[in-house]
């Protein structure tokens, strides 16, 4: 990060945004979805991320950003939606975008440009903060300044609200990218009869990325005075998450179960203390998913379709799968999947340290993600070893996850902690059996399966421990393999269960009214 005053950053080109054309009076339309159950509740939102599908994702926040917005807007409410405008966004998106006009951001003593433009996906409005300075590159995250990226990003959310021409009572701000926003509109915009009385909400999706800098960033790049430093000073550091949950209204996380977890050291990752003291304003609201991109019987990607009622066809997408994986073709072998970041988060070194033993079983494993180099080599080395039974495919791929959740008798999620989990989710939808460890969302949205009374919809475990999680996948394959009636009952019940956001969108906006 540069920390010499005299080389002030030129201000940044507009990124290439094709048929991009400048409009006199920035249209700040309604947005114009299906509207259901209209709500009471007539306040408007500004929903703030880094990364949101369709435009750009590298995980579960992006899911998030993409479904709970328009979820919101089904219900009434005037929910938009802001994002930097990366390199990566499709050209597609970019060509449709409509230019609205710029300004100039202070990061500290820099003046930074910030192009401003707009795009309606869906119904839902999404603006776009462009400077090609810190966005234009390749990848979201992990620059050596991002610490700098996102408070320039954080800043000019509240910059360029006259531009948009939308006055949000709420700014809902979404992990450490965005985090400062909350901060920054305390110490530098309450006085501006725009801002003033703008309520904001952060929500965690991940505690372990904390946007944790040296001090020197502070006065550098935050421009805070010494008082105003509090805010975001932890432990010798800069720490942004702490900023979010000093100076948001409400803090929540994805799921009850981890706004409780977290509050302890194991998971809290050094935060446990401030959020104890901030517990009056925690809340955990469990995330859904977007039912109808996750639908089987929609779904292009699989081989074929099927849903609740034609569940024969779902072997079709095994024997597909493995035609076009090399393994062997056999409908009857249970197939076991993985989607997934292969970090310690996921549970990875549970699956390597008893790899074998899965294997030595009559099932085929398959595995999909991208992380530490680490996993993808004992992966990959795996793989070889077990040409006939393991395919670890390092890559990121919306088409090959859908073939895996399509294709998989059994989905294994084992994670060490799991804030909420998408993955279970969309697996119980794509009636593929979910294994997991409860913890976080994982023990909010699976239910053990009880051969008694027929309830539940998984397999769990509670100790992060090897043994434990092969148990669990034994007793998954020994009722796939002796208990026909019974897999098929906890199958039905996993993919009868509701994830939508309708749901869960009603939390969100009690949790609005209730600021
Ligand atoms: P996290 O946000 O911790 O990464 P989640 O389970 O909440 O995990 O969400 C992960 C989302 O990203 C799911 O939609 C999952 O299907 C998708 N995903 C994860 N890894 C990959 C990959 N390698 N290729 C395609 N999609 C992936």
């Amino acid at each position: 990060m540069a920390n010499t005053k005299k080389a002030v950053k030129t201000a940044p080109k507009t990124q290439k945004v094709a048929k991009a054309k400048e409009v006199k009076k920035p249209v700040a339309a309604a947005p114009k979805t299906k509207i259901e159950n209209k709500t009471q509740f007539s306040k408007k939102v500004l929903f703030i991320a880094g990364e949101a599908v369709p435009f750009i994702k590298t995980g579960g926040l992006a899911d998030v950003a993409g479904a709970l917005p328009k979820a919101l807007c089904e219900k009434g409410i005037d929910a938009r939606v802001m994002l930097p405008l990366y390199l990566g966004i499709p050209q597609e998106f970019k060509n449709n975008m409509q230019y609205l006009g710029n300004c100039y951001v202070q990061v500290s003593w820099r003046s930074q440009y910030c192009g401003v433009f707009m795009y309606n996906y869906q119904g839902v409005i999404y603006y776009f903060l462009d400077n090609e300075y810190y966005f234009k590159r390749h990848g979201l995250y992990g620059h050596y300044d991002d610490g700098e990226r996102f408070a320039f990003f954080s800043k000019a959310v509240l910059e360029v609200l006259k531009i948009i021409d939308f006055k949000p009572d709420i700014i809902h701000a979404n992990d450490w990218h965005t985090a400062l926003t909350p901060v920054f509109l305390d110490c530098f915009y309450r006085g501006d009869e725009y801002c003033k009385n703008i309520q904001t909400v952060f929500t965690i999706h991940n505690i372990e990325f904390q946007g944790q800098y040296g001090e020197g960033i502070i006065g550098d790049v935050l421009g805070l005075n010494y008082d105003q430093s509090k805010l975001v000073r932890y432990k010798d550091c800069a720490n942004y998450m702490k900023g979010g949950i000093e100076s948001a209204a409400r803090v929540t996380t994805v799921s009850p179960s981890y706004a409780n977890e977290i509050l302890d050291p194991f998971y809290g990752y050094g935060m446990q203390d401030i959020l104890r003291q901030r517990k009056f304003k925690l809340s955990g609201i469990i995330n859904g998913i977007d039912e109808e991109k996750n639908n089987p019987k929609t779904d292009k990607s699989l081989f074929v379709n099927y849903d609740i009622n034609s569940l024969e066809n779902k072997k079709f997408n095994k024997v597909g799968l493995q035609r076009l994986l090399g393994l062997p073709e056999n409908e009857n072998v249970p197939m076991i999947g993985m989607v997934g970041r292969l970090t310690h988060q996921k549970g990875i070194d549970l699956v390597t340290a008893v790899m074998d033993k899965i294997l030595n079983m009559d099932v085929q494993v398959v595995v999909l993600g991208t992380g530490d180099w680490k996993y993808e080599n004992i992966l990959k080395d795996m793989q070889s070893r077990y040409p006939g039974k393991l395919r670890a495919i390092i890559n990121f791929s919306a088409d090959m996850a859908s073939k895996i959740y399509g294709a998989s008798d059994m989905f294994l999620m084992p994670s060490k902690f799991e804030p909420c989990g998408l993955s279970q989710m969309i697996a119980m939808r794509y009636a593929s059996v979910p294994i997991v460890r409860l913890t976080g969302g994982l023990k909010d949205t699976v239910q053990a399966y009880n051969h008694v009374d027929g309830t539940g919809d998984g397999f769990t475990f509670a100790t992060y421990n090897a043994s434990d999680m092969l148990n669990a996948i034994e007793r998954a394959v020994g009722l796939y393999r002796d208990y026909k009636d019974d897999w098929a009952k906890v199958v039905h019940n996993g993919m009868k269960k509701d994830f939508s956001w309708k749901t869960i969108a009603d939390q969100y906006i009690e949790l609005y009214k209730q600021i």
